[in-house]
């Protein structure tokens, strides 16, 4: 973790606001309805951190966590002493021990996996675990057929110390996509041999598709942070990570002048144009730029969308603001937030909203809000 930067020293200035983040793991905990709900905090708690995300969803109740990998765990463990935590990247060879000493749940994924944590279990009888089936994802997951052998043999549930069985949907985003059938239907059969064993399949967008998706406990992630769960509908999220930028300086240009790397940008009209000190080195994406071809992502200021000209560079975006006369030097502008969605400047992009909250930088000025 780098040092706090000084709002007086940043370029940009990133806010979060923890109680649009308890009120959103409420909001899903109250439409998964009969089943549990946990947060999933992988990648730095999707980019806003993972120490003030895990404190925030506790406060609101969450006592069940999900990250990718052990360090994070650990990290988790350390913010809170409670929390179930369960790794989802599985058992790294050879550290079992370390599971053990902080009460980290591996979901189990592979056959390797499994014999690993079975040796482990003989010496750790109260160790916990996951095991997850790949219902046709095709990514993390014992394949159905491996997981039938198992299956076949006496008292895995026991054998493997479990405390949750689970699948993971592969188009949730698409309500209507076949797969999500499927895989639901495969999972139903599976978990029915494992009836003790509480069951999960459900992401965020899992939660949307219904009650018979939702199984034991669900496990949402983007939602929790704002992020549009469902693709093509409306967002009920409430927004919890702004990002802006500051002025640098505001400037006129004239009709014909280019803007930028590549001067890929003509001006046609007078216009004046304010600098703005984030980039792509922020995690800000160069996708985002606009061109002649083709418009850029929108920022805000005092009340009005402001849109990119010409290309991100490095550490600098340029926005005109014709329309926003009194833009000066110092104001910050959002580039996401509350009147930007974050998806909105995703798809501009050619990516998804997990991307960007997930890249965002290490000089911004953070601020965690209450
Ligand atoms: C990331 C992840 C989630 C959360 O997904 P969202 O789409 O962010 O809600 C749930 N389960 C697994 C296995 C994941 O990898």
């Amino acid at each position: 973790m780098t040092a706090e930067t000084p709002e007086t020293l940043a370029g940009g200035r990133l806010t979060i606001d923890r109680d649009a983040l308890a009120d959103n793991w409420r909001d899903l905990a109250a439409r998964a309805e009969g089943a549990a709900t946990a947060a999933v905090v992988k990648g730095d708690g999707y980019g806003i951190g993972l120490e003030p995300a895990v404190r925030a969803l506790a406060g609101a109740g969450c006592d069940t966590f999900f990250v990718a990998v052990p360090e994070e765990g650990l990290r988790l463990r350390a913010t809170l002493p409670e929390a179930t935590i369960y790794i989802l990247d599985g058992l790294f060879e050879g550290a079992a021990a370390t599971y053990a000493q902080a009460n980290l749940r591996p979901v189990l994924s592979s056959l390797p996996e499994i014999e690993e944590w079975t040796a482990h279990r003989r010496q750790n009888p109260a160790a916990h675990a996951a095991l997850h089936i790949d219902t046709g994802m095709h990514r993390m997951g014992l394949g159905l057929g491996e997981a039938e052998a198992l299956l076949a043999g006496p008292g895995l549930a026991d054998t493997l110390g479990l405390t949750l069985v689970m699948s993971h949907l592969a188009c949730a985003d698409t309500p209507d996509h076949p797969l999500n059938q499927r895989q639901r239907d495969a999972f139903r059969a599976v978990r029915a041999r494992l009836p003790d064993v509480p069951a999960s399949l459900a992401n965020s967008a899992g939660i949307f598709l219904g009650p018979d998706y939702r199984f034991d406990l669900v496990r949402p992630g983007i939602a929790l942070y704002g992020g549009a769960a469902v693709n093509d509908a409306v967002n009920p999220m409430r927004p919890v990570a702004t990002l802006e930028a500051r002025i640098l300086q505001v400037r006129d240009a004239a009709p014909g002048e280019t803007v930028g790397y590549g001067a890929t940008e003509a001006l046609d009209r007078p216009s004046r144009l304010a600098i703005l000190a984030v980039g792509y080195a922020d995690g800000y994406p160069r996708h985002a730029s606009s061109s002649d071809q083709r418009p850029g992502a929108l920022a805000f200021l005092r009340g009005r969308a402001a849109p990119l000209v010409g290309r991100v560079s490095m550490d600098l975006i340029t926005i005109d603001v014709t329309e926003i006369s009194d833009a000066r030097r110092g104001d910050w502008v959002e580039l996401f937030g509350p009147n930007i969605p974050v998806d909105e400047v995703a798809e501009r992009a050619g990516t998804i909203g997990y991307e960007l909250l997930t890249s965002l930088g290490r000089r911004y000025h953070r601020r965690y809000r209450p």
